[in-house]
């Protein structure tokens, strides 16, 4: 991937960031570069989208309850026409505070925003729900659609810190997914993938789940902003859950301005750029995953440094032994990077401290990779699904299947080893064809 971090790229970035909520641009690609839309007003918490209220079925629904009455109104099945983009999200927890949709005339994308009273009257009822829009997600839409059982999909509004589109909006090109042998940006990846999605009749709303019951059928849903409520707001015969995960970072002084300009948590999605060839590079862990990453990219650094918190490994001894033995890898212990420093446009050099004497010094690193730990979103479903100890939802082996007769889940939210967003399509995929023949089953009248 192309290091060249766009303005757009930095947007996104800074709005993942979570420090930055001002999103001139991707708020566009939220539904990334279908249609344009302007909220007019200052809406405020969003709401549930009314499929029953818009029924077409080529749309993407935005619910929001407006301040101004007068805009409640304009906003209400508007076409997206505007190219103007910005949006200024005032909380993670998804409270939009002002926002403007950029536009493209894509005829397949025509936005409704509609206004819902606080609570929903009745819940709009589904075969399948599928929570989340990252390439598990929209794979999932493509064959549920393609089998005519009009999935809904809930594609969040900035759920776990992520855009619309998932975390390869945050990304620059992708090299590696198959089929884009010039490569793809993140972003248009994953537009491509919601307009196929829109195209077999996905119904998609703007809106983050945030609340469920599986416990009995059908499942229940709350969309956000009306968790309170004693009445879901969504109903579903089946769920599929791809909610996907975010790398943990360090937060470093530096890191906002050198994440994907030299500061990576991915070295299989971005080692191999060319910022990074015959450059000495860091890795910050100690388990398995930071041993992998390291040995993978010393076919591309001068140099790897692995910089350890404690003293020891906690990667597995085959591959503790294989880091130490690299003649291309100096495992550096009692270490952690304390400052990301560049010329401003790309890292250069690390502050490192010495975690028992706590002196610093700097050593020159062109890249660091974080191999610290994910974090699945998978807080929605503690205690009703299997969750294993690193919190990712546990699926019998070689399937989708959870726990929970009629739920599914695929992508990063139940894969902590390959991380991929060809897997993640991959799973996605299974899951469709899971709940299609687990509906088929149990709802064969309906099908
Ligand atoms: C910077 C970066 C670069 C990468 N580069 C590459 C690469 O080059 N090649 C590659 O193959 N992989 C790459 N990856 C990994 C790839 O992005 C992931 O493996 C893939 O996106 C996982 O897809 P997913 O569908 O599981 O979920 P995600 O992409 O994580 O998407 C999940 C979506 O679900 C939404 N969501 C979460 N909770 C809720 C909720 N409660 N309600 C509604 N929506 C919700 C989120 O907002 C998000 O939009 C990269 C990752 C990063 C971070």
């Amino acid at each position: 991937m192309s290091f060249a971090t766009s303005a757009l790229s930095r947007i996104r970035l800074a709005a993942v960031s979570g420090r930055t909520r001002l999103l001139s641009t991707p708020w566009n690609r939220l539904p990334y570069s279908g249609g344009a839309a302007t909220f007019g007003a200052i809406p405020s918490v969003i709401h549930s989208a009314a499929a029953k209220e818009e029924p077409n079925r080529d749309s993407t629904t935005v619910t929001s309850t407006s301040t101004d009455p007068s805009t409640d109104h304009k906003d209400k099945k508007r076409r997206m026409s505007s190219s103007s983009t910005s949006a200024i999200i005032a909380s993670a927890s998804a409270i939009l505070t002002t926002a403007s949709i950029a536009s493209s005339s894509s005829p397949t994308d025509t936005r409704h925003f509609s206004t819902m009273p606080p609570v929903a009257q009745e819940p709009h009822h589904s075969k399948v729900v599928i929570i989340g829009s990252g390439p598990a997600g929209h794979t999932a839409a493509v064959y549920l659609a393609r089998a005519n059982l009009k999935p809904v999909m809930f594609e969040g509004m900035m759920a776990n810190g992520f855009a619309p589109g998932g975390q390869l909006t945050t990304t620059t090109d992708v090299e590696n997914y198959p089929g884009f042998p010039e490569g793809i940006m993140g972003g248009e990846m994953m537009d491509k993938f919601r307009e196929q999605s829109i195209r077999f009749g996905t119904v998609i709303h703007t809106e983050t789940i945030g609340k469920v019951d599986l416990t009995s059928q059908p499942f229940k849903l709350w969309r956000e902003g009306q968790e309170g409520s004693e009445h879901p707001t969504d109903t579903a015969n089946s769920v599929i859950i791809a909610t996907g995960a975010s790398a943990k970072r360090m937060n470093l002084p530096g890191e906002e301005t050198y994440w994907q300009a030299g500061i990576s948590a991915c070295a299989v999605c971005d080692g191999a750029v060319p910022i990074f060839r015959n450059k000495p590079l860091a890795v910050v862990g100690g388990g398995d995953s930071a041993a992998e990453e390291a040995v993978y990219l010393t076919k591309y650094a001068s140099h790897v440094y692995v910089l350890v918190r404690r003293d020891k490994l906690r990667a597995s001894k085959v591959m503790a032994n294989r880091l130490l033995s690299h003649p291309k890898v100096t495992v550096l212990f009692n270490t952690v990077p304390v400052e990301a420093k560049g010329d401003g446009k790309l890292l250069k050099s690390l502050v490192l401290q010495d975690t028992v004497t706590k002196e610093t010094r700097t050593m020159d690193a062109n890249g660091l990779f974080y191999a610290i730990g994910h974090i699945p979103a998978t807080s929605l479903f503690k205690g009703q699904l299997d969750l294993d100890e690193d919190g990712y939802i546990k699926t019998i082996p070689g399937s989708t299947l959870t726990n929970i007769p009629g739920v599914f889940a695929a992508g990063d939210v139940q894969d902590k080893r390959y991380r991929q967003a060809v897997t993640s399509a991959g799973t996605g995929c299974m899951a469709a064809l899971d709940s299609e023949r687990w509906l088929e089953e149990h709802y064969p009248d309906q099908h």
